[in-house]
């Protein structure tokens, strides 16, 4: 396997990123997936006392919605790092809602009430998450801290929603395809493949999912696979942090432990020899 020789943002869908990583084989493509998913820390909601809670739900169901809540993390890679083999970031925050502003005798209480004590500031980039319903005299008063976690803990600390691999695919048309054909492209169910100025084109390589249904409907003039060097990471941010944090802290979190597992090495084969002598 060559090094990593170039990581790039190749597409952007709101809230959705996916990045190009050349140079690097499916294990290592996978092992970078795995950290993003699992092992780069945010905030969640840990504990939580209530003050009062008169609303028809349980304290239980309340605490466990709002923990599920992403929050802001504004920490720079080297924080979270740290934070990662250290969690030592925490933040206190409040969750109140009374019946005032009742319509119809009910009221939807969202994310928006749960805010940093801090500053006051609504502590979600979510805040239009429905939390709970609210009738005539209910209320609630919570106190909640957050704590920083990865996903390999709970989900309710990954940064990403999803987080999938593939080799980028590469699709080849050989020979002439002739007026009037487009068997390929009807049977492509994903829209990779289409027409320009009357000639079969790849429209958006990263659709293709490599499934093949092309080249049965045309064999022998249509070929696809996957390149074994070159991958797509894609992933649809929770809104705890950017995409660029999440990557770098991801590859940095990797850095180290490769490292850590390297330094134990070269202290096993030095025992070896040792010994041998
Ligand atoms: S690759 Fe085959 S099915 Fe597709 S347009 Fe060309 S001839 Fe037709
Ligand atoms: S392999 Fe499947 S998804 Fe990819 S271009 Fe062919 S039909 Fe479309």
């Amino acid at each position: 396997m060559s090094s990593v020789s170039k990581l790039s943002l190749i597409k952007r869908e709101g809230q959705v990123y996916s990045f190009l990583l050349e140079g690097v084989d499916d294990a290592f493509a996978n092992a970078i997936r795995r950290v993003l998913l699992a092992h780069v820390p945010t905030l969640a909601v840990d504990d939580a006392i209530f003050h009062k809670n008169t609303t028809s739900f349980y304290r239980e169901y309340i605490a466990h919605r709002l923990s599920l809540v992403p929050l802001r993390t504004e920490m720079s890679p080297q924080e979270l790092v740290k934070n990662y083999y250290e969690p030592t970031a925490q933040a206190l925050l409040q969750f109140k809602a009374s019946e005032e502003g009742l319509k119809e005798g009910k009221k939807v209480v969202y994310a928006s009430e749960l805010k940093f004590e801090a500053d006051g500031s609504v502590a979600t980039p979510h805040p239009k998450i429905p939390i709970l319903e609210l009738s005539s005299g209910q209320s609630v008063e919570i106190e909640l801290t957050a704590k920083m976690g990865t996903g390999k803990q709970h989900a309710k600390w990954q940064p990403v929603s999803a987080c999938t691999s593939f080799r980028y695919p590469i699709i080849e048309i050989s020979g002439d395809c002739g007026d009037d054909c487009s068997k390929c492209a009807e049977a492509c169910p994903t829209g990779a493949l289409g027409f320009k100025d009357g000639s079969l084109v790849v429209v958006d390589p990263l659709s293709c999912t490599l499934c093949g249904a092309c080249v049965e409907a045309c064999p022998g003039m249509i070929s696809v696979r996957g390149d074994e060097n070159r991958h797509v990471i894609s992933f649809e941010l929770n809104g705890q942090m950017d995409a660029k944090t999440l990557m770098v802290t991801a590859l940095e979190i990797l850095n180290k432990e490769l490292l850590n597992i390297s330094s134990q090495l070269e202290a096993l084969a030095h025992e070896k020899k040792s010994d041998e002598s």
